[in-house]
């Protein structure tokens, strides 16, 4: 198989975010509502969604494409039964590099920790929207306690998977009350909060701008309390910017997506749990490759598939919205479908 690809602005594919499962046991308003994701909503059946031999096989297709990092996210992916197999058969991949997970934590047993860091998880990401118990649970709408999720980045920190990422999705008039207790909860820790802009993801969360906390505001709240600087991207491309505390009580993040989006760099690929490829966030439709994989494809053929489609890829929806400053009107996948 020929080498690496770029696509129409220059812009490698360095990153594959596989989606294991479209199902969550959480229903936070931003990404799966209740009011659209109830107890009829139809997942996908488990025949659909790609086996662990599978996305083990794609995943070496897109390294001959330039992957070298993988994210395993959702849904909730440790819904999915014994992940941390497909975590040590992905780490026996070669030329991959990177393995993470995004969690909510709610699943993460002290012993599920130990089993991912020894399958060959690099590192975790778990969401947590802020230390406000009552927040927290009206947020994620099934009651889910701040402390438990406490326990699971305790449990990942045991586990040698330290220092872990802790996202918090900030809304207005939802949680931004909580912005500084959040920080000052883990600073003085290895663990790095990333404050992330909320998103117009998907067309079931019913975005509006006035509902976006600018990273900006959320870094003048923060060095009210504690002076924080700019700190220097660990690579090109990084998707938060780094602050850290001029007192050395560590590091943040903002994932600016909405005010300063970052689409130039962006070198990241979906995979959802069924098989579909998308090459942006906000995308309307996928590109089969389960279906390719089933009917016999060879590598190489899958190669020069998935070559074709990333060089064609022209994709930079968060640049084109911050002009419009509303969501643009185009029909988009659920995050939970695609893979946060
Ligand atoms: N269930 C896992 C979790 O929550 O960590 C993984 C999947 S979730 C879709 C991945 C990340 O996307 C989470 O950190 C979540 O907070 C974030 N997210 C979901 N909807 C969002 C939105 N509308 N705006 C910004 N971030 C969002
Ligand atoms: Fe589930 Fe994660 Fe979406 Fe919350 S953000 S509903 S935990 S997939
Ligand atoms: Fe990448 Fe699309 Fe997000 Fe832009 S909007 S950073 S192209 S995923």
């Amino acid at each position: 198989m020929p080498g690496v690809v770029t696509d129409q602005m220059d812009r490698p594919l360095r990153d594959l975010r596989i989606s294991l499962t479209d199902r969550c046991n959480f229903r936070c308003g931003y990404c799966m509502p209740k009011a659209l994701f109830g107890a009829n909503h139809a997942f996908m059946p488990r025949a659909a969604l790609l086996t662990f031999e599978e996305i083990a096989r794609i995943a070496g297709v897109f390294t001959a494409l330039g992957v070298r990092k993988l994210r395993l996210t959702g849904g909730e992916p440790l819904i999915r039964r014994d992940i941390d197999v497909l975590v040590g058969m992905l780490a026996r991949v070669p030329d991959i590099e990177d393995i993470s997970l995004t969690t909510n934590a709610s699943l993460l047993t002290l012993d599920k920790a130990r089993a991912l860091k020894q399958a060959g998880l690099n590192r975790i990401t778990v969401s947590l929207d802020g230390m406000d118990d009552a927040t927290f649970q009206a947020m994620n709408d099934v009651g889910f306690p701040v402390a438990k999720v406490l326990e699971g980045i305790d449990n990942a920190e045991q586990a040698g998977l330290a220092p872990i990422k802790i996202n918090m999705v900030v809304q207005r008039g939802v949680n931004d009350h909580d912005i500084v207790a959040m920080a000052e909860h883990f600073r003085g820790t290895p663990h790095i909060v990333r404050f992330i802009e909320y998103m117009d993801v998907g067309n079931s969360n019913g975005w509006r701008l006035d509902e976006v906390v600018p990273s900006r505001e959320v870094v003048e709240r923060i060095s009210a309390h504690w002076p924080i600087e700019p700190a220097a991207p660990n690579y090109r491309g990084e998707v938060a910017a780094r602050y850290r505390y001029t007192d050395g009580g560590g590091e943040i993040g903002m994932i600016s997506s909405v005010t300063q989006p970052f689409c130039g760099d962006c070198s990241r690929a979906r995979l959802s749990a069924e098989g579909k490829l998308f090459t942006c966030l906000f995308a309307s439709a996928g590109h089969e490759v389960r279906d390719r994989m089933r009917a016999g494809d060879s590598d190489a053929a899958l190669y020069d598939y998935l070559a074709g489609i990333w060089t064609r890829r022209a994709d930079r929806y968060s640049e084109l919205r911050t002009h419009e400053t509303k969501p643009i009107d185009t029909r988009k996948i659920e995050m939970s479908y695609i893979g946060g």
